[in-house]
This record gives structure tokens, C-alpha cells and sequence, in this order.
């Protein structure tokens, strides 16, 4: 017992980073480096034609999809090509989901009217019937609202969770958080009290008259689940206020494997030359929903992730640390990916000094979120002054990235995400406007720099 307790203190104290060296505090030689990354990102970057290539070539990339397979070549490709010290794939098996031919739902009203709904089903729905599913509806704002509604009334009823992005949240991935628990576990939710179909009004900050569906995992449940567009959604609220008893006729063909999908994590390395065992991660997720292209969700983390190496060799910076560009499978419907990783770093001994992701889109960077003890907080702050200040602006107390969090959870790796202008973000996550048209080439670029900068700062300077 003794002997295992010390195993244990033995294993805690191996897998902590070493001790940086000791280190001038930031100088003008790191304001040079800065300066000298934003230059040659901005100038000679290429993450906008690869996501261009990635979008274009390739497109969107489920998990089990042939995309998905594609996309992996093509990033170990992208990484080989610019000659990385290491190229390299992880195993990853994921959960596999497709969508089928495409869903539908419509109303029927004698007073309101019949019309159809913009819709998408929810990534993990149950299929319905052929023929679709025919009921009349509940409107309740969120889950918790079940209870209270009871079995009596909702049984053999399509539940529609209306509620809205609140806008007067500033940042745009609070006001998702608030709204999302009907696609995160609404169907889950109402399985038990008899519900036959959730339908919901769809994760947007879009405007009111804007008729995209968005789509994005939800808990595993036998009641089938789509998202209607802002549209459709007060469309169906104006016909409900005029009659309670109209009907929806929702069809979803969509199919859940049992047996899981192969899949990889994609991994370029450039060696460290002091503590080559020793890693600092950045990354982003391949995958991506089935619509649209993967664009800002993550096609721009996972170019941005390859620039950050790309860059730092290019100007000849040599690390001490062994810096990875890692390229997450499967975070869209299951996380595999990410907790791959940390499955493999922790089979093999492996040291994190940090892990940074791109998963916000590829918007104006802002700032970083950063979940860490307080002094490498407050270490990190103090770089901020190397930062143009229309760029990083702040460190959060708290941040990271879905891919980055069992690193974090595994081996209190601190973690990193970099927080853009996310104002146009959740018009278009998850759909089909999520397209290489949206990203702009300077805001992209930037966020690559930024990246780059910390990975400096981090690999010269430690936690
Ligand atoms: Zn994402």
C-alpha cells in the first residue's frame, strides 16, 4: 500500500513540467519575436488558402463520413508537406450518426393556416417512422419546464422548446449556453413523460427573419428531435396564438450505428531542443456538421493550429519545448478525439506545459480564457503589453476548448482558448452558411498570430 501510495507521489511528481529555466522577464527581444510572428503570418500565412482548399476540395466532415477520411489525408498532407519534424496519426474511434435524406415538418391548421418549417434535425436524432410523426404541439420555453407541464398533458405531443437567444448577453456563447438545453438534452429529457417528437427553435443570434436551421448533438434519446429556423419558429408561435390544437408532421430518416467509426487525430511536431518529452498544444477539431463546410467550426482552428508551426519555423524560431499542432477528431457528435488524446498522453508519459484551441470561429481575436493556477495566470498577463492592442486585449480567468478539456481534467494541463469578436458566430454555427466566404483572411490571420505569439511566450518564458 505504502509502496503504491509512493508509485503514485512518483508518478504525480514525473508528470509535472520541469521547472522552466530561469528567464529574463519579457524584453525587447520578445517584442521583436512578436512583432517578427504577426509580420510573417500576415504576410506569408497560409492558413486562408488551405481552409479555402479544405472547404472547396473537401467540405464538410462528420464523423464516419468519407470527407471525414478525406480530411485526414489532406491535414497530414498540408503538415508533410511543410516539412514538420514529425507527421503523425492517432486511432480514434468515434460514434457514428447520418442524417439520411433530408428532414422535414410542416403545420396544419384549419384557422392558422398549413405551412412548411425550415428545419434540421438534431446531430444523434432518433429517425422517425417513414411516414413521420403527427401530433399536436406544447410550447414551453426550456426542459426544466416539463415537470411542471406533467405527463397528462404531454403525452403523445411534440414538445416546442421556444426558448431565445437572450441579447442582451454581450458575448454570444453565453446567450448559447442559455438557450441550448432543449437541443442538449430536450428529447432526453421528455422521453419519460410520453413525448412523441421536440422540435425547437433554433440556436441563432440571427435576426428575426432569418430562415437557416441550425443543427448540433444532443443527448441520446428515442424521441426524435429537429431545430426550426428563428423564422419558422415565430411562424409557429403566431399560429399556435391563434390555435392550440394545430398539428406538426415532422419526418426525420436519420440512422445511429451501433458499431463506431475509425477515425484519426492528425499531429505535427516540431521538436524541442530542451525538453523534447515536453509538450505545448495547439489545436482545433477536424470534424465538422454535415452542412455548410466546416468553415469558422473548425476548419479556421485547424489551419490557424498549422500556421502557428508553419510560422514559427519560417522565421527559423528554434523550441525548447516540443510545440504540436493537433488536428481533434470527432468533437462535433462525440468528443473521441480529444479524450484519445489524453488517453495516449497518459499511456505514454506524456508532460503538457499547456494546450491552446481554436474553436470560436476564426473571427478578430480578442483575448484568451485560460484555466490555470493563479500565478501562470498572472504570468501570462504580464505578456499582454507585447500584443497590438486591436488584437489581445485581455486573459480571461477561465477558458480553454471542448478537444483541450480532458487534458486539462487528466492532468490539470492548463488550458487555453482564444476568444474572438464572436457576434457573427451563431448566425451561421452548424449550418449551411458556414462557408470559406465568411472568413475573412486578415481576421484569420491575426487569430494564427496571436496563437503563435503565446506558444512563443509560453515555450521561452515556461508556466
Ligand atoms: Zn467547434
Amino acid at each position: 500500500m505504502r509502496l503504491l501510495f509512493l508509485y503514485f507521489i512518483l508518478i504525480i511528481v514525473s508528470c509535472q513540467p520541469m521547472p522552466p529555466q530561469p528567464s529574463p522577464p519579457i524584453s525587447k527581444v520578445d517584442s521583436a519575436m512578436v512583432k517578427q510572428i504577426f509580420d510573417e503570418v500576415l504576410v506569408n500565412g497560409q492558413a486562408y488558402d488551405q481552409l479555402r482548399d479544405l472547404c472547396f476540395n473537401i467540405g464538410p466532415r462528420l464523423s464516419g463520413s468519407e470527407n471525414m477520411v478525406k480530411a485526414v489525408d489532406w491535414s497530414k498532407k498540408v503538415m508533410e508537406d511543410l516539412e514538420f519534424d514529425r507527421v503523425f496519426t492517432q486511432d480514434v474511434l468515434a460514434p457514428h450518426w447520418v442524417r439520411g435524406k433530408k428532414e422535414s415538418a410542416s403545420v396544419r391548421s384549419k384557422i392558422a393556416g398549413n405551412f412548411d418549417l425550415s428545419v434540421l434535425a438534431n446531430g444523434n436524432s432518433a429517425a422517425t417512422p417513414k411516414k413521420g410523426i403527427t401530433a399536436s404541439v406544447v410550447q414551453l420555453d426550456s426542459p426544466k419546464d416539463l415537470e411542471a407541464a406533467g405527463e397528462a398533458k404531454l403525452k403523445g405531443k411534440i414538445v416546442y422548446f421556444s426558448r431565445p437567444f437572450n441579447q442582451t448577453f454581450i458575448h454570444t456563447g453565453r446567450m448559447y449556453g442559455d438557450a441550448g438545453a432543449g437541443r442538449f438534452n430536450g428529447a432526453a429529457s421528455a422521453e419519460k413523460y410520453g413525448v412523441v417528437g421536440v422540435v425547437i427553435r433554433t440556436l441563432s443570434s440571427a435576426p428575426n427573419n432569418d430562415d437557416t436551421p441550425h443543427t448540433g448533438n444532443g443527448a441520446a434519446s428515442a424521441v426524435p428531435t429537429l431545430s426550426m429556423s428563428v423564422k419558422s419558429a415565430l411562424a409557429l408561435e403566431k399560429a399556435l396564438e391563434k390555435d392550440q390544437n394545430l398539428t406538426i408532421t415532422m419526418t426525420i430518416n436519420s440512422r445511429h450505428f451501433d458499431e463506431k467509426t475509425p477515425t484519426h487525430n492528425v499531429i505535427g511536431e516540431l521538436k524541442g531542443s530542451e525538453f523534447p518529452d515536453q509538450y505545448i498544444v495547439v489545436g482545433g477539431h477536424l470534424d465538422s456538421w454535415d452542412v455548410g463546410q466546416g468553415a469558422h467550426d473548425d476548419g479556421t482552428g485547424c489551419v490557424q493550429s498549422i500556421e502557428v508551426l508553419r510560422a514559427l519555423k519560417a522565421i527559423g524560431y528554434k523550441p525548447r519545448y516540443t510545440i504540436r499542432a493537433v488536428l481533434f477528431a470527432n468533437e462535433e457528435n462525440g468528443l473521441a478525439g480529444g479524450e484519445r488524446y489524453a488517453e495516449l498522453a497518459k499511456e505514454n508519459n506524456e508532460v503538457h506545459l499547456a494546450a491552446i484551441e481554436s474553436d470560436g470561429g476564426g473571427f478578430t481575436p480578442r483575448g484568451f480564457g485560460m484555466t490555470a493556477g493563479i500565478d501562470s495566470l498572472m504570468k501570462v498577463r504580464s505578456w499582454l503589453p507585447l500584443f497590438n492592442k486591436n488584437t489581445i486585449t485581455y486573459i480571461n480567468n477561465g477558458g480553454g476548448g471542448a478537444d483541450i478539456g480532458p487534458l486539462g481534467r487528466e492532468f490539470n494541463t492548463p488550458t487555453i482558448g482564444l476568444v474572438v469578436d464572436s457576434q457573427r458566430y451563431f448566425d451561421i454555427h452548424h449550418t449551411d452558411e458556414d462557408t470559406f466566404d465568411k472568413v475573412n483572411k486578415r481576421e484569420l490571420h491575426l487569430g494564427a498570430a496571436s496563437m503563435a505569439s503565446l506558444v512563443y511566450l509560453l515555450d521561452k518564458h515556461g508556466l
